[in-house]
């Protein structure tokens, strides 16, 4: 396209079902937050629009879990997610949530538009039912195998491990999530997106006409999707949680979610555009109007197969421009999870971490996934902070800072003749937005980031290689040449950081005083001078601390112990085996016994030879301990010994009884032993 006219930014909108950690943020809206308050410091027209989406199957299913109504669900973690994106500086134009008044108007317009111009197929399914909680399943609410990888823990509406697509009625051995029985099928009537029909369309539009510009693991995956042959797909569900189907015969149904979410970032631009006085449909309707979705991976079928084609059919939109992807963001090594609390909470890190938004920003930024998956890692959070942000950008601009303050009271000094190292830095210092701005219209953040790095660094070097704290002593003149240059770089940085760091940017404009007198980027490349002589700038103050070893030390701990708990959590409780009759297990002789002797047996890795004290006897029991416990460690310890178990052989030895053994959450063998001490040997348990 042309140069845009404006530019519609949306990033997904999170389910609130849960408060918001570092995946989220690294995926989708730090990122497109990047992108917003960059192009605003050009001078751009953007819309940049969130909002919460109220509707998922997830937040009735987290209701009913925690016995309160949805509407008290939403209404919690839409304002704990809302005040996290205000806390990290997520810069939206407009948050909504898809509960509101505009979004059921616009959705339930949106939808009789294509039901009048026919464009949905009217039909009676066989559909999952749970017979005991009397209620179709669909989506979340049904889990079974996935025809396509195997995996046992799909859901109804994708599989997490293969990403495929699914419908409910796929799964094999499915299983309802509200009470576990197996469900049975019920006729009923859902009105389907014919997306077969979209396919030439489809390919036409992205394999076609976006295979250069957009992201590889992008257009790959809507080429896989392509190339198997698209279905038509259910906008209508069986449920009582979200926007009444507006058409007649529709009673007790509800459009599905991934129809009414998307329609969501128009519902959110219209309140924008009410409250601003502008006109929301020049953002969703002109072709001068670039629209970029920033979403996840797990979210590219919705945006780039099924929301392009409903807003195909519906006639009046432009389609997305790109939509840039991101992979996900793991924590040390594993996947994050909001249900197993393997996260980095925002909330938490603020409490944790205060005033250090830009910390994460820059470190999430820095570390993006954006190709392929990626770790996050608290020793590489720490690195970022102490060696780029403390040691190159903090130091950089508090040498220029202080040194400015104590040799000229805080005021800009004239320079004298430039010599070739200063003309160089400045030239190179000029390059820098065009290459920025590259990085950031490609959607590679990752490498506009380290960009923005390289102003500092090429100030830290340039004052580091000049010494202006040596020359002061011997040529003032020349002095005062570098610092008026080191202050020109930390006045473009003030700008250039900004998409990335905008706490950090605002405290460096009231430090250097240039909050009123904004440096736009246009200014680094063509303005004389961007700190004039003369200029007063402020005291400093730290922009970057250190990260101790003990903090990153705390963290691990306390992943450590969500480990733990998920480890006790999760362990599988055995089902109950068959009854057995009092008169079968009287016939058990179970007795306390001592162990008074132990040895490996050789050549066999597992197996310890004992010898217990029964109270009646002292004999050989073989016991499968070896790897939990060494000989000398369990002599004298008391334990309980079925003594009338048929002696068999083991590896040559024979065995009179068996040792009873129990294991704990992380797999560790353990005796059951006597609660009391020292009750004798020989004593019967029963
Ligand atoms: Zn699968």
């Amino acid at each position: 396209m042309s140069t845009p006219k404006r530019y519609t930014i949306t990033s997904a909108l999170p389910y609130t079902n849960g408060p918001i950690h570092i995946g989220h943020m690294a995926g989708v809206y730090v990122p497109a937050d990047i992108y917003a308050r960059y192009l605003r410091g050009i001078d751009k027209d953007v819309a940049f629009i969130g909002g919460s989406d109220e509707h998922g199957v997830a937040i009735p299913m987290r209701a009913k879990k925690e016995g309160v109504s949805p509407q008290v669900i939403i209404d919690k973690y839409h304002t704990i997610i809302k005040n996290s994106f205000k806390e990290f500086g997520i810069s939206f134009d407009n948050y909504s949530r898809t509960s509101s008044k505009v979004h059921h108007e616009t959705a339930s317009e949106f939808f009789m538009k294509m039901y009048n111009n026919g464009q949905f197929i009217e039909e009676v399914t066989e559909q999952l039912y749970d017979p005991e909680a009397n209620q179709f399943l669909a989506d979340r609410f049904v889990t079974g195998t996935c025809p396509k990888c195997n995996y046992e823990e799909a859901y109804g509406d994708q599989c997490e491990k293969c990403g495929s697509s699914l419908n409910a009625t796929d799964l094999i051995n499915p299983k309802s999530t509200i009470s576990g029985a197996p469900p049975i099928t019920k006729s009923t009537k859902h009105w389907f997106l014919p997306l077969d029909q979209y396919e030439s369309f489809l390919k036409e539009w992205i394999l076609d006409g976006h295979k250069k510009d957009w992201k590889t693991n992008v257009y790959g995956q809507c080429k896989s999707w392509i190339d198997d042959g698209l279905r038509p797909r259910a906008v209508t569900r069986d449920l009582d949680w979200g926007i009444p189907v507006p058409c007649e015969g529709a009673e007790g149904k509800v459009l599905y979610v991934w129809f009414d979410a998307p329609i969501g970032y128009i519902s959110s631009t219209k309140e924008w555009a009410a409250r601003e006085n502008k006109n929301w449909e020049d953002y969703w309707k002109k072709d001068d109007t670039k629209l970029v979705h920033f979403i996840g991976k797990d979210n590219i079928v919705f945006h780039c197969i099924v929301f392009p084609s409903m807003l195909k059919a519906e006639g009046s939109y432009i389609l997305p421009e790109n939509v840039p992807a991101n992979e996900f963001l793991n924590l040390e090594g594993n996947k994050l999870s909001t249900s197993k609390n393997w996260a980095v909470w925002l909330h938490e890190y603020l409490e944790e971490f205060p005033n250090q938004q830009d910390v994460l920003r820059y470190v999430l930024t820095a570390n993006a996934p954006e190709t392929k998956d990626n770790d996050f890692t608290w020793k590489d959070f720490q690195a970022r902070n102490n060696n780029e942000l403390v040691a190159i950008f903090g130091n950089f601009i508090n040498r220029a800072v202080v040194l400015t303050n104590k040799y000229y009271d805080g005021v800009v000094p004239a320079p004298a003749e430039l010599q070739t190292i200063d003309i160089e830095t400045l030239e190179k210092l000029k390059a820098y937005p065009a290459v920025i701005a590259s990085s950031i219209e490609r959607y590679r953040f990752r490498e506009a980031s380290q960009e923005m790095m390289n102003v500092a660094r090429l100030g830290n070097k340039y004052l580091a290689d000049l010494e202006p704290w040596k020359s002061v002593k011997t040529d003032e003149l020349r002095t005062q040449t570098v610092m008026y240059v080191a202050l020109q770089i930390a006045s473009a940085l003030a700008t250039l950081c900004e998409p990335f760091l905008p706490f950090t940017s605002a405290k460096l404009k009231g430090i250097l005083n240039t909050e009123n007198s904004f440096v736009k980027w246009e200014n680094i490349i063509n303005a004389e001078s961007l700190l004039t002589p003369g200029h007063q700038i402020n005291k400093g103050e730290l922009l970057f601390s250190k990260v101790e070893d003990e903090t990153v030390q705390f963290q691990l701990e306390k992943l450590e112990a969500t480990k733990k708990a998920n480890a006790n959590a999760l362990k599988e409780v055995a089902p109950q085996k068959e009854m057995t009759s009092f008169e079968d297990f009287s016939k058990m002789d179970m007795r306390v016994g001592t162990i008074v002797a132990a040895e490996k047996m050789p050549k066999a890795k597992k197996l310890l030879i004992l010898k217990v004290d029964t109270g009646m006897d002292t004999r050989t029991i073989v016991s499968g301990i070896a790897e939990h416990f060494a000989p000398e460690a369990i002599i004298g310890k008391q334990v309980t010994v079925l003594v009338n178990l048929a002696p068999r052989k083991l590896r040559g030895v024979e065995s009179e009884g068996m040792i009873l053994m129990t294991e704990n959450a992380e797999g560790k063998l353990v005796f059951i032993n006597p609660d009391e001490d020292a009750v004798k040997a020989g004593e019967t348990i029963n």
